[in-house]
């Protein structure tokens, strides 16, 4: 099978999930192939050397630097035309749902955003995509389409380790002219310096049981010695505690890290629509009976303002080690 993967990467370094989408498909007897947009993108043959990647098709030019849908989409549009891949993989960041539709529709791809599992079966690729927030899911496979795009949530496969050093070819594709409608003329980027949601491996999530979002610090200093994100429900959002951007849930971001610590959040449908894929669960509420604890590996019953600084120490104690 013949794979390109969408590569993001922040600065000189591959992000996580494009690492989980190499595992998935390298060594497979597939014939990989990476395609990394914007400034940086050639230096990547040095971090993907040993992920199986044979030829890394990159493009230096600035005008990739921040997103462009109307650019971004031409340029891979081109590139599939001339590489015809039978996979393009992707992960379901924001950018890429918003952008893969777009190539979709020109080179008249199959597409399923969003899956949580990828397999083969005898050279076909199929997917599991979940529905109405998680309650259940598809089987989906494509047909009538030489090209199948799969984005996957990030998180949901294992990062395996690069073998060997072999690097791959760098293959710098051109900068077709576009018809381009609208230029983004400035970024601005928030003061946090920890990994996004979507891709951090633990988060620390608080809701209204936090009581304040002078009480946020708590949660703060339980995340950082284990290098966690800050998450939190939509109530505290909406209540103007927290910006949106650390929304947890249906209509914030979707999450599946390795631990999720839910603090004070009853476990409303919604919230657990963004996280039930999350691997282990610690609820810590002070209601027995709150529906978080029927989706929480461990619950603690008990008061926050009492459990998360005894917490806190002994994680802080675990991780000095
Ligand atoms: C269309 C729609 C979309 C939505 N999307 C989302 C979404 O994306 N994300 C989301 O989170 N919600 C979403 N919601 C809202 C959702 O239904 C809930 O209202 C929300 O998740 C509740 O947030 P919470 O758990 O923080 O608050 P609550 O439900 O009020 O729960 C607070 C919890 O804190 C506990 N508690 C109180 N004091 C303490 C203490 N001192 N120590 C320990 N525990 C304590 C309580 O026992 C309680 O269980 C959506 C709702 C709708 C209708």
């Amino acid at each position: 099978v013949k794979v390109l993967v969408f590569v993001e990467f922040s600065g000189t370094s591959v992000k996580k999930g494009a690492l989980e989408l190499l595992s998935a498909v390298s060594g497979q007897s597939n014939d990989v192939v990476a395609v990394a947009l914007g400034p940086g993108s050639k230096a990547l043959a040095g971090p993907l050397a040993g992920w199986g990647v044979k030829k890394l098709l990159a493009l230096e030019s600035d005008k990739l630097s921040t997103y462009n849908p109307e650019l971004f989409a031409s340029v891979l549009a081109g590139a599939l035309k001339a590489e015809a891949p039978d996979l393009v993989l992707a992960n379901s960041s924001l950018m890429a749902r918003d952008l893969f539709p777009r190539v979709a529709a020109r080179v008249q791809a199959g597409i399923a955003s969003d899956c949580t599992g990828l397999s083969f079966e005898g050279g076909q690729v199929v997917v599991r995509k979940p529905l109405f927030s998680g309650k259940c899911s598809a089987r989906v496979m494509f047909q009538n389409c030489k090209t199948s795009m799969v984005l996957m949530r990030s998180n949901q496969l294992p990062v395996g380790s690069p073998k060997g050093d072999g690097r791959p070819e760098v293959v710098e594709i051109s900068l077709a002219p576009a018809d381009v409608k609208t230029v983004a003329t400035g970024r601005s980027q928030g003061s946090s310096t920890k990994l996004d949601l979507t891709e951090a491996n633990i988060i620390v999530s608080g809701g209204r049981g936090m009581k304040g979002p002078e009480h946020f610090g708590l949660l703060d200093s339980l995340a950082q010695p284990m290098g966690a994100t800050v998450g939190a429900s939509r109530a505290v959002v909406d209540a103007g505690w927290v910006p949106h951007s650390m929304q947890v849930g249906q209509t914030g971001k979707t999450v599946a890290p390795s631990l999720y610590f839910a603090v004070g959040i009853s476990g409303a449908i919604q919230h657990l629509a963004g996280m039930s894929g999350s691997k282990v669960i610690v609820a810590i509420n002070k209601d027995p009976e709150a529906p978080i604890f029927q989706k929480s590996t461990y619950g603690i019953v008990g008061d926050a303002f009492e459990v998360l600084p005894q917490l806190t120490s002994e994680i802080a104690a675990l991780t000095k080690n």
